[in-house]
């Protein structure tokens, strides 16, 4: 549902229909069951450009690559850039160029899977396309969903994009060393996002320096779900 504001304050509501979203669901809902049968958990994780996305799969690479055969897919408009990040990991990683699309979806993210060797995995995370607005709208059959947001996108990111936090069952706060320097609240924050979902666990966290890491890998691995 859009809503227009006139000059005046007045405001009209407009419905459109998203049929479409259906067809995904049900796209998203077979990728699930085909990883169940194999065993393979999946990851989905989303956020806008530049709120350290590639930088906390780096991460969970660094905690998860011991006991876990991984597979990354990378989507982005353009470059390869973070494919050649995670394969400095030794772990492959697949890059999806959307060109103009702006997030990934579940035909997608199955044509990447006929062309993987997914007897050989054990788990799969996906780097959506960066965009704080539509991914979460495309589920794509995964275990989880994790939102990573920056202190760098300032103090209103959680007001003003309510339906992807509504949406999503854990938020990655990154950043937080330059959260002073930013003048930043991270309990205001962790206060706005609480307020429209009371159910999503929040995880303030550094990639830069590593801290909050290890309490968001166990709460993504601890309680694999349905997203
Ligand atoms: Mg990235
Ligand atoms: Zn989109």
């Amino acid at each position: 549902m859009y809503k227009f504001i006139d000059n005046r304050g007045k405001i009209k509501e407009i419905t459109i229909a998203r049929d479409i979203l259906e067809d995904q669901r049900q796209l998203a809902e077979k990728n699930r069951t085909l990883l169940n049968s194999l065993g393979i958990k999946m990851i989905d994780i989303m956020g806008s450009v530049g709120t350290g996305k590639t930088s906390l799969v780096q991460k969970l690479i660094e905690h998860l690559k011991d006991n876990n055969r991984i597979v990354v897919l990378n989507g982005d408009l353009a470059t390869t850039i973070d494919q050649e990040r995670i394969m400095q990991y030794g772990v492959q990683a697949v890059q999806v160029n959307t060109g103009k699309e702006c997030h990934l979806d579940a035909a997608v993210v199955k044509g990447v899977f006929d062309n993987l060797e997914l007897k050989d995995v054990d788990l799969i995370i996906v780097e959506n396309v960066g965009n704080l607005i539509c991914p979460v709208d495309f589920p794509l059959g995964s275990h989880r969903r994790l939102l990573v947001i920056s202190v760098t996108e300032g103090p209103y990111v959680a007001v003003k994009h309510p339906h992807i936090f509504a949406e999503i069952d854990c938020v990655a706060i990154n950043k937080i060393d330059v959260a002073p320097v930013m003048e930043i609240d991270v309990e205001q924050i962790t206060r706005d996002i609480k307020s429209i979902n009371a159910n999503t666990t929040i995880y303030p966290l550094s990639c830069k320096e590593g801290t909050g890491i290890k309490e968001l890998v166990t709460e993504l691995t601890g309680g694999w779900g349905n997203a």
